[in-house]
């Protein structure tokens, strides 16, 4: 079975890992900062907070960003279900907005819309989480002129996007907004077997963010409210949770960041040899904005006929091809539709759903499989 994701560990990254394991710090020890500055220093962020994995970084937004109960949160409904799970986590209520029928990306347009409509019955929204999907950037300069007029916070879910650029910079440079989220499961572009990133510019952020990671606990002299202590001393200032990533964990990092742009440039020279071999055949590719350059974590295309889409997906699988679809609606979970949210909410994203298939696509994919792909999709249209 050729898979539609799959990581890529080479020979150092194993060394290195294995430095880490023969040294005194399986966890807090040296490699999660280090690891944290090269990604800082990667997207040209200030601040970069490593945790155990994106969703854990995505609950830590939030609760840096002061969500509670009742404050609502809004999301794409073509994203894994973290992104809006996140927001229940902090007692939230969330709420979607419907996304560009080419893109999947959430639309400024329905967003303005929606933002107009909240504002008259004086329900906008703290947070506005938009997802780079398949890891091309949202048009963020809308978003955030938008949230500068409506008052929102933004996290970027950039779970996808590592390594691409908007507007000529890396995402995670957090030009237009407050936290940025990146995930290294492996699927994703570089892995840590589990492990996320939140950037920010913010230096309070940050702090929130570094402190929620771990209990909630801190030994900064100078926030620690008795000083007239011992060094052992250390006094638990909020709610935190165990979120920490592991020095292996960000040893690996550390090791894949340095290829991380081959990667990425692997996945586009693969991406545009799949847009020319199914040139002809009834279906689109997502359509990359100008502005993107986009990381290709997945590759999916749009079937015209979507009444097509089951029997071709089941072909590829029974052919040897790993495809997926990426996503379902969230709202169509049955958790999502016990709150209240009824199938036909978002038009485009129902029908973005029904159309798509996910093809294999990782650094490691060669031509001949590639060509295996594209004979079978050619097969069964
Ligand atoms: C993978 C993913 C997440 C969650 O990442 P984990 O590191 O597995 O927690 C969140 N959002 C999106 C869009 C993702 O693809």
């Amino acid at each position: 079975m050729i898979p539609y994701g799959k990581q890529n560990i080479s020979q150092a990254d194993i060394d290195a890992v294995v430095n880490t394991l023969k040294s005194d710090f399986l966890t807090q020890g040296p490699q999660v900062p280090e690891f944290e500055s090269a990604i800082a220093s990667y997207c040209g962020a200030n601040f970069a907070i490593a945790a155990s994995n994106a969703t854990a970084c995505l609950h830590l937004a939030c609760l840096a960003l002061d969500v509670g109960v009742g404050d609502r949160i809004w999301t794409s409904p073509i994203s894994f279900v973290a992104s809006s799970n996140c927001a229940l986590y902090c007692g939230g209520e969330v709420d979607f907005v419907d996304v560009e029928p080419e893109s999947g990306l959430m639309c400024t347009v329905a967003l303005r819309n929606k933002l107009e409509q909240a504002k008259k019955l004086n329900c906008l929204p703290k947070v506005v989480i938009p997802v780079h999907l398949t890891g091309q950037s949202c048009d963020m300069l809308q978003i955030a002129e938008l949230a500068k007029h409506y008052n929102f916070k933004i996290i970027e879910d950039a779970s996808h996007a590592i390594g691409a650029t908007y507007l000529q910079a890396s995402v995670g440079k957090c030009q237009y907004s407050d936290i940025c989220v990146f995930s290294f499961h492996p699927v994703k572009i570089i892995t840590t077997g589990e492990g996320g990133v939140a950037t920010t510019n913010c230096k309070k952020l940050a702090k929130k963010l570094s402190h929620l990671r771990s209990h909630g606990i801190t030994k900064d002299p100078t926030l620690i409210n008795d000083k007239n202590q011992g060094s052992w001393y250390y006094e638990q200032m909020a709610l935190g949770f165990n979120y920490r990533m592991t020095d292996l964990q960000a040893t690996l990092g550390s090791s894949q960041l340095t290829r991380l742009d081959s990667f990425v440039s692997r996945r586009n020279q693969l991406a545009s040899r799949y847009k020319q071999l199914l040139k002809g055949l009834p279906l689109s590719c997502v359509n990359i904005h100008t502005e993107n350059y986009s990381s290709y974590h997945l590759f999916i295309i749009l079937l015209d006929d979507s009444t097509k889409r089951r029997a071709v997906f089941e072909h590829l699988k029974e052919n040897g091809i790993g495809v997926n679809v990426h996503y379902i609606p969230i709202y169509w979970q049955p958790y999502y539709q016990a709150l209240g949210f009824e199938k036909g909410y978002c038009k485009s994203a129902e029908h973005f759903y029904e159309s798509i298939i996910t093809l294999p696509l990782y650094p490691e994919l060669q031509t001949h499989e590639q060509d295996k792909v594209i004979e079978q999709l050619k097969a069964c249209l």
